[in-house]
C-alpha cells in the first residue's frame, strides 16, 4: 500500500446565501509513502480547505478522498475519527495545544485517547520530545513556551501516533525566520527518519522548494 492519500477529482464549493464560492475544482492529488508535498498559493486560494479535505475533516462537494486505501466518505463520523487518529497527524498554524496541560501531557494525549496507559504513553513521548529538543520543557505549560517551542511540541504531538502522513497548515506562519527554518528542518528530518509523508501548506516559496514536490493552487 504505497498511496497514503488519494484525492480523485475533488471539488469544494461553499454556499453563502445566494453565492456559491467554488474553492477547488476537479483536483487530483496522490501522496505516496514518505513523500514531501508543499501546497502553495496566495491567501484564500484554498490551501486550508484542501488539507481539511485530505484529512477527512471536511467532505468534498464532489469526488473521493481515500486515506490508506479507505474512502473517507464510506465511514461513519466516529469511524472517520478513528481512522484519522490512526493514520494522520495534524499541525496547525496556531499550535492548538491544551493550555491547562504540560508539554509532556499534551504530547501523550493522542495515545491516552486511544486507551494507552500513562506509563506507556510517557515512554513513547519522552524520546520524541528529546528529538524535538524539548526535554528541558516537559512540565512547562504552553503559555510558558516560545512560539518555536510550541510548534515543536505540536509536531511531537502529531507524530506520537506514528501516522502515515502529517498534514501541516502554515506551521511556520507565526514564527520569525530563524524559528521557521528550525521547525521546517525538524519536519523534514522527521520525514526522513520515520518515512512519514508530509503535506505542508505554506506561502513561503523558499521553504516549499525544499520539498519533493510543489502543488500550486490558483
Ligand atoms: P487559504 O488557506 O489558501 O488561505 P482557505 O482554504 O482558507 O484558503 O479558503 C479558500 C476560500 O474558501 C476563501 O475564499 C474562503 O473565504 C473560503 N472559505 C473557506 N472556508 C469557508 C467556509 N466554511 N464557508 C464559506 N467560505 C469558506
Ligand atoms: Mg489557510
Amino acid at each position: 500500500m504505497n498511496n497514503v492519500i488519494e484525492a480523485n477529482n475533488i471539488s469544494k464549493a461553499y454556499v453563502d446565501g445566494k453565492f456559491t464560492v467554488e474553492v477547488l475544482k476537479a483536483l487530483n492529488l496522490t501522496v505516496v509513502a514518505g513523500e514531501q508535498v508543499a501546497i502553495v498559493g496566495s491567501s484564500g486560494s484554498g490551501k486550508s480547505t484542501l488539507l481539511h479535505l485530505l484529512g477527512g475533516l471536511e467532505k468534498p462537494t464532489d469526488g473521493v478522498v481515500s486515506v490508506m486505501g479507505q474512502d473517507m466518505q464510506g465511514l461513519s463520523a466516529s469511524a472517520q475519527g478513528d481512522w484519522r487518529n490512526q493514520h494522520i497527524g495534524f499541525v496547525y498554524q496556531f499550535h492548538h495545544l491544551l493550555a491547562e496541560f504540560s508539554v509532556l501531557e499534551n504530547v501523550c494525549m493522542p495515545l491516552l485517547i486511544r486507551g494507552v496507559s500513562l506509563k506507556n504513553a510517557r515512554q513513547q513521548a519522552l524520546p520524541l520530545l528529546d528529538t524535538v529538543g524539548l526535554t528541558h520543557r516537559l512540565t512547562h505549560k504552553p503559555s510558558e513556551l516560545s512560539g518555536g517551542e510550541r510548534q515543536r511540541a505540536a509536531i511531537a504531538r502529531a507524530l506520537i501516533t506514528q501516522p502515515a502522513v502529517v498534514l501541516a497548515d502554515e506551521p511556520t506562519g507565526n514564527l520569525d525566520a530563524d524559528n521557521a527554518a528550525q521547525v521546517y528542518d525538524l519536519l523534514l528530518q522527521l520525514n526522513r527518519d520515520h518515512n512519514t509523508s508530509l503535506v505542508i501548506a505554506t506561502h513561503d516559496m523558499l521553504l516549499a522548494e525544499r520539498m519533493d514536490r510543489v502543488v500550486r493552487l490558483n
